[in-house]
């Protein structure tokens, strides 16, 4: 399969063309870990996760690297707001992080290097740089010297006027251009700080991500991915600071950027009131985790994204039609490989998910059909080929392709009670004995109470059953 991607370097869509094809190194942008993930944290996580599932699936071998920024300014802020020592926020965040992320279904990196276990590497870094002339030392600080490389800006696609107007309001009395950046600076006693050559201090966000990468995918890797509102200055910075201390032509061959998110039609912001995280998603039920990931594929990674509640709860009632087809008892069937190949073609041009997700949805219609009968003519139209595939083959199909978009990995009977629920279940008792005992006026007030929390009792041959509305 010959993998397409837009290349943000470029501006344009390039074959992937591998340094190694027996060894993909792939670098992500993770989290500064002082606060719960938002929404738009989600993003690139999902998106990201599907693409190295798919180098998986297509490469031998493939390292992803995504990092954990736990020294930062924000959170030095919120360690003196709060009073809880900066360990204590860094290490829960950082917990929080991981137990949102999987119950997205995100599979955890290769590697997940911590800014604070590099910084000998970061202090390496600026020493090369200022050897090299691209970087100098000034009341504590060591700065990068925007003008000694001359393709500063290529990233971005920003002139050299539009980056003065952005830097003016960062003009310091060490620095010798209002353009230059911060790879190192001062700590004062409160506040973390590492012995370096420049006196006690603490790097920059941008060197952080140079020296993991560096550190665990080499001085040139195959793709670097993260959120659009990165590429300049901290992505621009990156490739300034890696290109000019290893002396390479590059830093990553391909830059990918996700777009952003919007909630309800606006940005996300505090003030604004539509401030989400990924925990208030969650909070809506079993199903929330799954059906948000469905949203975040089903728009295009480059595209920005609208999430709405009402957004939401179609893609619940996509993944319930899925789980519904899931749950009939289906023969063992072969798995064809072409009805597979088909959902994830359009994952290699350029990671289109929103296509793989409708031809998924095209496989679970020919499950139904080959099931309860019904025209295949709508989906023939789509299709390679007339596909009539016996009872159990979409079906198989759909599960497979499924995993590489990390979607369908829930038993579709918990999915359909949405998720266990003692609670639940004592009721149902409840009812039950109510019943044997003719007691019908109790039993339909537990029935109605069920209903009132959107919980629906089903009676059949094997027992009660139940649903949720
Ligand atoms: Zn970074």
């Amino acid at each position: 399969m010959q993998l397409r991607f837009h290349n943000s370097l470029t501006r344009r869509a390039e074959d992937f063309r591998p340094i190694d094809p027996a060894h993909i190194r792939m670098y992500v942008c993770g989290p500064t870990v002082y606060d719960l993930a938002h929404l738009g944290n989600a993003r690139p996580v999902v998106v990201f996760d599907v693409l190295a599932r798919l180098l998986r699936r297509v490469f031998p071998h493939v390292t992803y690297a995504r990092n954990i920024t736990d020294v930062d300014d924000k959170i030095n802020a919120r360690a003196r707001e709060s009073g809880e020592p900066i360990g204590a926020i860094t290490a829960r965040t950082t917990a929080d992080f991981h137990a949102d992320m999987r119950a997205l279904n995100a599979l955890d990196p290769d590697v997940e290097p911590t800014a604070t276990g590099h910084i000998p590497e970061m202090i390496a870094l600026c020493e090369k740089l200022i050897a090299r002339g691209h970087a100098y030392a000034a009341e504590g600080h060591v700065l990068f010297s925007v003008g000694s490389f001359p393709e500063y800006g290529k990233l971005s696609g920003r002139s050299p006027e539009d980056l003065l107007a952005g830097a003016r309001i960062d003009v310091a009395p060490y620095k010798r251009d209002a353009g230059d950046f911060v790879l190192w600076k001062p700590s004062d006693t409160e506040t973390p700080g590492w012995d370096s050559p420049w006196g006690r201090g603490r790097p920059g966000w941008h060197i952080e991500c140079s020296a993991m990468s560096w550190k665990h995918l080499g001085e040139v890797f195959d793709i670097h991915g993260g959120g659009h509102d990165l590429i300049f200055p901290h992505h621009e910075n990156e490739v300034a600071q890696s290109v000019c201390a290893h002396g390479t032509q590059t830093m990553a061959r391909y830059w990918l950027h996700n777009g952003m998110l919007l909630v309800d039609g606006e940005k996300m912001s505090k003030s604004l009131g539509n401030f989400l995280t990924v925990r208030d998603i969650l909070a809506r039920g079993p199903w929330a985790g799954e059906a948000f990931r469905y949203l975040l594929l089903r728009t295009h990674y480059r595209s920005s994204l609208d999430y709405s509640a009402a957004a939401l709860d179609e893609c619940k009632a996509e993944l319930d039609d899925f789980y519904a087809m899931l749950a009939r008892p289906a023969p063992e069937a072969r798995t064809p490989r072409a009805m597979v190949d088909w959902v994830l073609e359009p994952l290699g041009d350029d990671l289109n998910t929103p296509l793989a997700l409708a031809r998924l949805r095209d496989l679970r219609t020919l499950e139904n059909i080959a099931n309860v009968g019904g025209s295949p003519a709508a989906v023939h139209a789509r299709t390679p080929e007339a596909w009539h595939p016996v009872p159990g083959e979409a079906r198989a199909a759909v599960l497979e392709a499924a995993q590489v978009l990390g979607l369908l990995w829930q038993d579709p009977a918990a999915w359909r009670q949405g998720g266990g629920d003692a609670d639940v279940d004592a009721a149902i008792a409840a009812r039950l004995a109510a019943r044997a005992a003719k007691n019908w006026a109790e039993a339909d007030r537990i029935r109605d109470a069920l209903k009132a929390q959107d919980i629906i009792l089903e009676d059949g041959p094997q027992g009660t059953t139940w649903r949720r509305a």
